[in-house]
């Protein structure tokens, strides 16, 4: 906090002066923690899979007589490559969706576009998970922001609804319109969440249970990537789980209604 913008205030508010400092001084050291637990995470994270590659190109060294050996190592040198590229490509996403002060575009967005996409975009995920993708619901919502985030929260939740579902289960991507708001409703019959858990799955790096979601190869950022992202929207993420019997989560974004044809943002993206 610049401290002239303190006097400032000061002058103004005089006797609340104290309980002003004492409000900023706290946000701005929580903002701090946060950036620092998250650098400190995030170089977490990192090491495992550099340590990993490190120690798989040791192994090709010493294997470089044994063709097979060093087509298995190298197989999971790609297998951890990928993985790192998964795990920079969410930290950028969500350094961004935290770090700008407004969405880098915004403009219309065609929600049937957005389920669209982020559906066409997990259907090789599904089709090897053995999971049935099922659209349904309302057509011809829109609302302001940017696509590109939104095809993203949406897929995260496909990903993950896909991820956490018995192979032969069918995932629901459902769209409800309810007055000024649109709900796109990711719905699946997998494992489902505990009550104690459904807080904090939000959180960056948190996981149910870590040893099945490091199997799975989850980085624990795709529902934190989708909570910003909605609130960046003005809108919010809402989370209905049976443990067991699976779990339903909901985007709620403020809509508008459909521009006139023609209009900027209107028409398809390429
Ligand atoms: P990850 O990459 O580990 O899936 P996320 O942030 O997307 O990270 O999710 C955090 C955790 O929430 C997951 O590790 C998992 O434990 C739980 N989770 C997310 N989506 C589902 C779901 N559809 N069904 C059951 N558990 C889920």
């Amino acid at each position: 906090l610049d401290p002239r913008l303190v006097s400032a205030r000061a002058s103004r508010i005089g006797p609340q002066l104290t309980l002003l400092i004492i409000r900023d001084v706290t946000e701005r050291e929580r903002l701090e923690q946060m950036r620092t637990d998250f650098v400190a995470n995030t170089s977490h994270e990192l090491k495992t899979p550099v340590a990993s590659v490190s120690l798989l190109a040791e192994a090709i060294e010493s294997a470089s007589d044994d063709p097979e050996q060093v087509r298995v190592f190298a197989a999971r040198i790609a297998a951890e490559a990928g993985r790192l590229g998964q795990l920079t490509g969410r930290i950028l996403s969500l350094s961004r969706l935290q770090a700008a002060e407004s969405l880098a575009q915004i403009e219309p967005v065609s929600i049937d576009e957005v389920v669209a996409s982020s559906v066409e975009a997990h259907l090789v995920q599904a089709d090897s998970g053995g999971v049935t993708l099922a659209r349904g619901g309302d057509r011809g919502a829109w609302v302001r922001g940017d696509a590109q985030v939104l095809i993203e929260a949406v897929g995260n939740l496909i990903a993950n609804a896909i991820v956490y579902s018995p192979k032969g289960s069918s995932v629901g991507i459902g769209v409800k319109i309810d007055g000024d708001v649109v709900e796109i409703a990711v719905a699946d019959q997998g494992i489902g969440i505990a009550e104690a858990d459904a807080e904090r799955i939000f959180e960056r790096f948190y996981r149910a249970d870590e040893a099945r979601s490091r199997r799975t190869g989850g980085t624990g950022l795709g529902l934190s990537i989708v909570k910003h992202a909605t609130q960046r929207h003005g809108g919010e993420v809402r989370l209905w789980s049976r443990p067991g019997q699976g779990s339903t989560f909901t985007i709620r974004l403020p809509r508008i209604e459909a521009p006139s044809v023609g209009k900027k943002g209107a028409k398809k993206k390429a």
